[in-house]
């Protein structure tokens, strides 16, 4: 029974007992096929073996010591973290909120050292940055933040994919200090912008001096087809968060910055507990060495590419279907009405999918997907819609 459980969540009828690559068993033994990855986390599957050995072995020998002293593993894991993306200086956390209150408080810092009072970030509408106040606030979902008033302040809002929006506040305000987004937007509905936008976002912060911050919470680590999705045009931003994939699991999430921003965080200013203690990174380790030996960044890209024909091969001109979309693995169905229930559809089938921004069927499998499964994907997903458009 959950009665002792706050009721945070809706949850599905189900439990899942064991899993294994892109498969879970619940508890009476049924199969399902998880095109979702617990939230884009498990890009390596369920219990991967080298992910497993990699936690045994670490757990054996140390899990925690606390940031009080060094941590080789975390230097480890930050060396390798900046060569993938080019970033300077990381600060690990335990979570995507709060790799995004590094970034704000980073923002924060830059502000009062350029003697900006009231220093604010400019955020999009339909963005998700986390459930903390100052990442709620952040948030461009109403639903995220009604009854936790007051919010916090130095916030502006703009529309998402839309350069102009960006330059209007630029024009009118002269206490923004950055602009953070993602290059994708997850929860929003995998809202891809405009060729072209996170380097226009660049020109503008750096005719500004203002820092850009991207949120690849959802984004980073393989998933789009790249390490990150900004590294799909050319440009370098300022902070980048990660979280999500990291740790296929284990809880763990960076802040990554790069120039002035990387030098904003001091003894004193910032700080937690657990973040980057010797499990979670050695587990982080594990995740990256895995997904640079089995190839499967350029797996997500061409897998994403077959699953998004798959798609439109079997349902575009069906009527209901608006729109085909995605990046990499992350994969977008819109449809012209809402369709939660497509998700408990889904679940009695044996498949997990996600259902966003109310109308979109959101596909989000690991990056450890073969070819075979990725049609199994299609022909499922597909015909589950088509099944509830022709009701
Ligand atoms: C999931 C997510 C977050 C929040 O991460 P938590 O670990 O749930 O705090 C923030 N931003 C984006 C883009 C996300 O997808």
């Amino acid at each position: 029974m959950a009665d002792h459980l706050m009721s945070t969540y809706a949850r599905l009828p189900v439990q899942f007992d064991r899993g294994n690559g892109i498969w879970l068993w619940d508890t009476e033994g049924r199969q399902y096929l998880d095109a979702l990855s617990g939230i884009a986390v498990c890009a390596l599957g369920h219990a991967h073996p080298n992910v497993t050995r990699a936690l045994a072995e670490q757990a054996a020998l140390l899990v925690h010591t606390s940031n009080l002293y060094g941590i080789g593993l975390q230097e480890e894991l930050a060396d390798r973290l900046c060569s993938l993306s080019g970033m300077e200086r990381v600060f690990f956390c335990n979570s995507g909120a709060e790799a995004n209150e590094a970034a704000i408080k980073i923002a924060r810092l830059y502000g009062h050292s350029r003697e900006i009072t009231c220093p604010a970030i400019i955020v999009m509408e339909n963005s998700f940055h986390g459930r903390t106040l100052a990442t709620l606030t952040a948030t461009g979902n109403r639903k995220v933040q009604a009854g936790f008033e007051p919010l916090v302040r130095g916030f502006i809002r703009v529309p998402f994919n839309d350069l102009a929006a960006i330059d209007a506040v630029a024009e009118t305000k002269n206490d923004v200090v950055a602009v953070l987004v993602e290059p994708v937007q997850g929860e929003g509905g995998i809202n891809i912008p405009d060729p072209g936008y996170l380097e226009g976002i660049r020109k503008i912060c750096d005719s500004r001096s203002w820092l850009m911050m991207l949120d690849e919470i959802q984004t980073g680590i393989g998933r789009t087809g790249k390490w990150f999705a900004f590294q799909h045009e050319s440009l370098s931003p300022d902070v980048v968060t990660v979280a999500k994939a990291l740790g296929n699991g284990v809880p763990i999430g960076t802040c990554m910055a790069h120039g002035v921003a990387a030098e904003m965080l001091q003894p004193g200013t910032h700080g937690t507990t657990f973040g980057g203690n010797p499990l979670s990174a050695r587990a982080a380790l594990a995740v990256l060495d895995c997904i640079e030996s089995e190839n499967l960044v350029a797996n997500a890209g061409i897998l994403g590419q077959k699953l998004r024909t798959g798609f439109i091969d079997s349902l575009s001109g069906t009527a209901g279907v608006v729109d085909i979309r995605g990046s990499g693995l992350m994969i977008g169905i819109e449809l012209d009405r809402p369709c939660g229930e497509l998700v408990r559809t889904a679940l009695d089938r044996g498949l997990l999918i996600n259902v966003t921004a109310e109308r979109v069927v959101r596909l989000l499998p690991p990056l450890i997907t073969t070819d075979h499964q990725a049609e199994m994907i299609v022909e499922k997903v597909s015909e589950l819609i088509q099944e509830f458009l022709a009701e």
